[in-house]
């Protein structure tokens, strides 16, 4: 892991355990994924979202970005590797709009 890595990492870490009282309740209560910025890791073409979250597998707090198609994304857990489905809310939408798009073939 280079040096640019290194530090989202530790970015990162620091969100995850500087959480305040609101985005601990939407976390563990509410079940929801906080948006922790955008990242470009070494490789990366470009910036990509990444989320603190809470792990039901092995209840720690941990945080990833998406993986995968829009209608079927899911974060990686850091501590166990348990996968966790994150699909966004508009994600029907842009499947509609791709379908749309198709049929007008534009
Ligand atoms: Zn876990």
């Amino acid at each position: 892991m280079g040096r640019v890595d290194q530090e989202i990492e530790r970015v990162l870490e620091q969100k995850a355990e500087n959480l305040s009282l609101w985005q601990e309740f939407q976390i563990h209560i509410l079940n929801k994924k906080i948006f922790a910025g955008k990242f470009q890791k070494e490789g990366w073409s470009g910036e990509i979202a990444f989320y603190v979250f809470y792990c039901w597998d092995c209840g720690e707090i941990t945080y990833d970005y998406p993986h995968g198609f829009i209608h079927k994304q899911y974060l990686i857990c850091g501590k166990c590797e348990a996968r966790i489905d994150f699909v966004p809310y508009w994600a029907p939408l842009a499947m509609l709009w791709e379908l749309i798009r198709f049929k007008l073939g534009v």
